[in-house]
């Protein structure tokens, strides 16, 4: 049978059963965007095409691991927020770049140095490529813009197209071919040249394509040129625009906003868009991408409430709003724990919060569960790096970009202190995380992790996983036993790799910073590290206070509790898929955006 029949109507998820006369009378079939898809009525049909879409705009997108066009958590999250719209068959379109040489991939030398290499793709190979393509003028140059679609499509039947946006086209100039090359590669003109294919010549692909768009969503700011092309579209109301804008800030820091000097903007648009126009919004000194989507956007919101807090500190004026993150749920639970919420919370993929109903699955299948999603992780780490971990003893995992602020570092504070506590109860630790080429401190903490496991061998084995990427990401979260997170408060905007833990029956271990503010219970849910946000204590005496709970909490706590207490420790371990991964995840986010944002 043909695979769009298979697939089922991409509107309500209905099965398309040729062999049913009656739904067989009702099939329509249309080409669309090149490409031919068939639905159960014409209602459906009607809904597909021709009612306005949600665009969601992000500089990365991280779908399923075989396309590498993501770095971290933002990539993840965008993918995730397409699943869940793809579960509530809501009406999305998402635009990304295309990224051909990815990120990159990691190697680590004995010695852990980094190594990078292109993480290169054929997308001709994965997606479709779609007839149409749109233009920009660059340095007074053309240059021509595809995309290329993937279909996202939900375990319910749902659809959502995703567009990568691509420049390597033999009728641009050679080096406008490279634009769509690397993620965050390059420098600032390379990286302005990518946004404003991103943002301007997204908007006008979507057009080229006779998409309907009702809002414009811009994960984090790479995409906010995206509000100057509506700006020239609306004859210059920014009261239009803002309404048709939504902003979704994730960065706590002014420092690290997106900035770019205006002679560069200039120099590569000429006067395409006008110059007064532009800095009223985005900034008299420079192009600040941050400001231009916050100043043109009705809706904006930080990932989680402490976020929201100091957005509104950065942003005064500004109404600022809090939409927590989450993850998808159905991705980031293993085949094991998928198993079992299929077989005592039957639907909770279409629906998470039923995950609420956790404790009622029996301790001793969660362990069990458990165990075998921990050797999954400890046969991936025998065969990619030769070294047997006990599955007995407790085991710390610490996964995420390896850059200064995350202090992957801090357990080794106190060397003696950690090898008391290992003499009381057996631990191991499991690193993984990539350094941006260009993080020099990001890339001498993975050499400082290599010097310790080397200084530490004879007492507690620690690993470091090369190349982390979502597939090791999903590994690594649901194969340990404690998930542990130590950045500097308040630079962890959200954080979202704990929540994929808590799926997985993983315990948190955190300093209480992003999510984990709202998402801890001490004792309860997980444990917290250092002060809370409220307590106004100095930076020596916030450092204190962190490396204190560390050591004590997994000296007095998690250390007994897991040897000794285990039912203790299964409770926890429910109540973090009960009290965690029911609320933390994307189609909870997705409502919220829904109702406050995209019906706004
Ligand atoms: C989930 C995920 C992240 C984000 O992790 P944080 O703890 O939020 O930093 C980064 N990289 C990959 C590959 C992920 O899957």
């Amino acid at each position: 049978m043909e695979k769009s029949l298979l697939l089922g109507c991409p509107v309500c998820g209905t099965k398309l059963d040729i062999g049913n006369m009656k739904t067989r009378l009702e099939i329509v079939c249309n080409n669309f965007w090149g490409k031919k898809f068939c639905f159960c009525s014409k209602n459906c049909k009607r809904h597909f095409f021709e009612d306005p879409k949600i665009a969601y705009f992000s500089m990365e997108i991280g779908i399923t691991n075989d396309i590498p066009t993501y770095s971290g958590g933002l990539g993840v999250l965008a993918g995730d927020i397409v699943k869940a719209s793809a579960d509530l068959k809501l009406q999305m379109v998402a635009i990304t770049l295309v990224s051909r040489k990815g990120y990159f991939k990691q190697k680590i030398t004995n010695e852990g140095e980094q190594q990078e290499s292109p993480n290169s793709w054929d997308p001709s190979k994965r997606l479709f490529r779609v007839p149409k393509t749109t233009t920009i003028t660059l340095e007074g140059r053309s240059v021509e813009i595809q995309a290329w679609l993937y279909e996202h499509r939900s375990q319910n039947g749902g659809l959502i197209p995703i567009l990568f946006l691509d420049t390597d086209i033999e009728s641009n100039a050679p080096e406008d071919r490279r634009i769509t090359d690397f993620l965050y590669g390059g420098d600032k003109k390379y990286r302005l040249k990518q946004e404003i294919i991103l943002g301007i010549g997204g908007t006008r692909i979507l057009e080229a394509l006779s998409f309907k768009i009702s809002k414009y969503h811009m994960n984090e700011g790479q995409s906010a040129l995206l509000t100057l092309e509506l700006l020239n579209k609306n004859n210059l109301n920014s009261e239009k625009v803002q309404n048709q804008c939504v902003f979704t800030t994730h960065t706590p820091i002014e420092a690290a906003f997106d900035q770019f000097p205006y002679q560069l903007f200039q120099e590569l648009l000429g006067n395409q868009f006008m110059l007064s126009t532009v800095k009223q919004y985005a900034g008299q000194d420079n192009l600040n991408m941050t400001y231009l989507a916050l100043n043109l956007s009705k809706y904006v919101n930080g990932v989680s409430k402490a976020h929201m807090n100091y957005s509104k500190k950065i942003f005064p004026g500004h109404h600022i709003r809090s939409v927590t993150n989450g993850v998808h749920s159905f991705t980031w639970t293993c085949c094991f724990f998928r198993e079992l919420y299929d077989k005592y919370i039957p639907s909770w993929a279409n629906e998470p919060v039923l995950l609420v109903r956790a404790s009622e699955i029996p301790s001793l299948e969660i362990w069990n569960a458990h165990m075998k999603a921990k050797k999954i992780l400890f046969d991936y780490i025998k065969n990619t790096t030769s070294t047997s971990l006990d599955p007995n003893i407790l085991t710390i995992g610490f996964a995420r970009r390896a850059t200064g602020y995350k202090r992957s570092t801090l357990i080794f504070s106190r060397i003696q202190k950690l090898l008391e506590i290992n003499n009381r109860g057996k631990i191991q630790i499991v690193f993984a995380g990539k350094a941006h080429p260009r993080d020099v401190e990001g890339k001498q903490l993975i050499k400082k992790i290599f010097q310790y496991a080397q200084e530490l061998k004879d007492q507690i084995k620690i690993i470091y996983i090369e190349n982390y990427d979502m597939q090791i990401a999903s590994k690594l979260t649901s194969g340990v036993d404690v998930w542990l997170n130590t950045p500097i408060p308040p630079l962890e905007a959200s954080g979202t790799s704990g929540m994929k833990a808590a799926h997985n029956g993983v315990i948190n271990f955190s300093v209480l910073d992003g999510w984990w503010i709202e998402g801890c219970i001490e004792g309860i849910t997980g444990w917290g590290i250092g002060p809370h946000p409220s307590e106004l204590v100095s930076v020596e005496e916030r450092r204190k206070r962190e490396l204190n709970d560390l050591y004590s909490k997994l000296e007095y706590l998690i250390v007994p509790t897991y040897y000794k207490n285990r039912d203790a420790w299964i409770t926890l371990m429910k109540n973090s898929i009960a009290k965690l991964a029911y609320y933390f995840q994307t189609q909870r986010v997705l409502k919220r955006y829904i109702t406050e944002a995209y019906l706004l």
